[in-house]
């Protein structure tokens, strides 16, 4: 029996998880996919907002100021870069310059330091911008960070604090037996709890009707995206918006933590919650809307497009609190965008106004906020390195050509308390397989890695998710 159990392994369920570990609770996480943020955390624009944009008044717009302000000291514990190179909404229209006064208005209610720049300002901080432009909103506190390794770092502090993690497990019902709930899952297993929380995404209204009849809806709105490659020039150094319409912050063009650059998203209502395809019709409307704003965007430095979906919620914000017939179910719906920078507000937020009010919260003496810190290689100077990779030689073997990872990063992290058995777990920790090949040279290597480590056949190694074996026959005697 655990004191509570999550239901989700995004950076939300990660975060309320670590927090949970900073108590003395038994605590375990149930996520269905084989990797910890493997569905909406590792699939969006990775924005630290800084909160100018949400409606006055709502979670959305108390949780993401907050979450901003939490980012410096969490990220530093967790081992995790972010960077707040500021964010630029530009009005390429005189029309659209009243807007920018709005939004500036609206800043000062949510509490989020802005400044209205002209024309002249806003070329001279971006000189790549359409030089049409008539001004932009400037908040310098938003920043950019790395999503990938943000929930599994937040993962990793919680397990080495105790908690227990099952992946591989999704859960199919919910029943509440005198004061516990009994948990099924997919595989057959079943967990029992005294508390729920429920933070599973874009499926969290299915988790909840396993307990009661909901009175919301989450529509899937599907986010394409490209990716340019490093690019020697700076295309821009900020991120930069269009002016938000009621389909949200519209499409961006933003410098990404790994060197890259992200274009996107499109914001698309989809029947499926698991669609996360792209088109060419989307993508064509992506470009052209970000060519009106940075008009030099070299298109043909595309390595890849990718896609996520916000879980929309019908109320127009997050949805936090307790099941309507019992508070030992604490549920969390709708946690679309801004949910990444809010998601360690949100995680304080769950703790302190429904979890304590059931059960008692005594702190864990033990808590190591904590994560073990990584080599960063390329943080180094050349004579560092040298020294470094001469006292550890397998940091001087490059697995990945591309963005330069080395067998040592990649042991590194299979040697953690939340090890990658999956090609994109290493790709997600390490960025090997995240440069112009897309993982050509790479994969294989690390394939056979994964395999060596964790002792799998070659062609049970999965690529991300469930049954996405990429070695599918043996040629030559056993694929071992
Ligand atoms: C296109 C797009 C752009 C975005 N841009 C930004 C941005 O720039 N900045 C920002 O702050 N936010 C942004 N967001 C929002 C942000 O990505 C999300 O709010 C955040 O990642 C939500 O995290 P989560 O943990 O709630 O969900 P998820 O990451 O989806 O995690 C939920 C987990 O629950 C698991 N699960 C589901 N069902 C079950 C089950 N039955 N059993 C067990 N486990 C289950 C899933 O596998 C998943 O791992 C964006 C979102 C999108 C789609």
């Amino acid at each position: 029996m655990f004191d509570v159990i999550v239901v989700g392994a995004g950076i939300v369920g990660s975060l309320i998880a670590r927090k949970l570990s900073s108590y003395q609770l038994s605590v375990a996480v149930l996520e269905k996919e084989p990797d910890v943020g493997n569905v909406v955390t590792m699939a969006n624009s990775a924005i630290v907002h800084s909160g100018y944009d949400p409606v006055p008044g709502t979670l959305k717009a108390k949780l993401n100021v907050l979450g901003n302000k939490m980012m410096d000291k969490l990220l530093e514990e967790l081992d995790v870069e972010m960077e707040r190179i500021g964010s630029l909404t530009v009005a390429l229209y005189d029309e659209q310059l009243p807007m920018l006064e709005k939004l500036a208005q609206r800043s000062a209610e949510n509490g989020v330091e802005v400044k209205i720049l002209n024309a002249e300002e806003t070329l001279k901080l971006e000189p790549h911008l359409n030089p049409q432009v008539k001004g932009s909103l400037f908040a310098p506190t938003a920043g950019i960070v790395n999503p990938f390794t943000f929930a599994v770092h937040a993962m990793e502090n919680a397990v080495d604090n105790g908690v227990k993690l099952f992946l591989n497990e999704k859960v199919v019902d919910i029943k509440k037996e005198n004061d516990f709930y009994n948990i099924v899952c997919e595989s057959g297993n079943s967990y029992q709890t005294k508390i729920v929380i429920n933070a599973a995404g874009i499926y969290s209204d299915e988790i909840h009707k396993m307990v009661e009849p909901i009175d919301y809806y989450l529509t899937p709105r599907k986010g394409e995206y490209f990716i340019l490659d490093h690019y020697s020039d700076d295309l821009v150094k900020h991120t930069i918006f269009p002016l938000p319409s009621e389909k949200g912050k519209g499409i961006l063009v933003t410098p990404s933590i790994g060197g890259t650059y992200l274009i996107g998203p499109s914001a698309e209502a989809m029947p499926s919650k698991d669609d996360v395809s792209t088109d060419k019709p989307t993508l064509d409307e992506i470009r052209r809307q970000a060519l009106e704003m940075v008009p030099s965007i070299p298109f043909n430095q595309v390595i890849r497009t990718f896609a996520g979906t916000r879980p929309t919620p019908s109320t127009h914000d997050f949805i936090i609190g307790f099941a309507k017939k019992d508070n030992h179910f604490i549920n969390l719906s709708g946690i679309e965008s801004p949910g990444l920078v809010s998601s360690p507000a949100i995680a304080e937020y769950v703790i302190n106004e429904f979890l304590a009010k059931v059960i008692e919260l005594k702190t864990n003496p033990n808590f190591n906020p904590y994560v073990k810190k990584r080599p960063n290689l390329a943080k180094m100077s050349f004579e560092e390195r040298k020294a470094f990779i001469k006292q550890n030689p397998t940091y001087g073997e490059i697995i990945c050509n591309c963005e330069k990872i080395s067998l040592g990063e990649i042991l590194f992290e299979m040697n953690t308390s939340v090890p990658p058995t999956t090609i994109k777990a290493v790709k997600k920790r390490t960025r090997a397989g995240f440069g112009k090949c897309q993982g050509g040279f790479c994969q294989p290597l690390v394939t056979t890695l994964i395999a060596k480590k964790f002792n799998i056949p070659l062609n049970k190694v999965l690529f991300q998710k469930k049954d996405s074996y990429v070695v599918r026959y043996e040629v030559k005697g056993d694929a071992k």
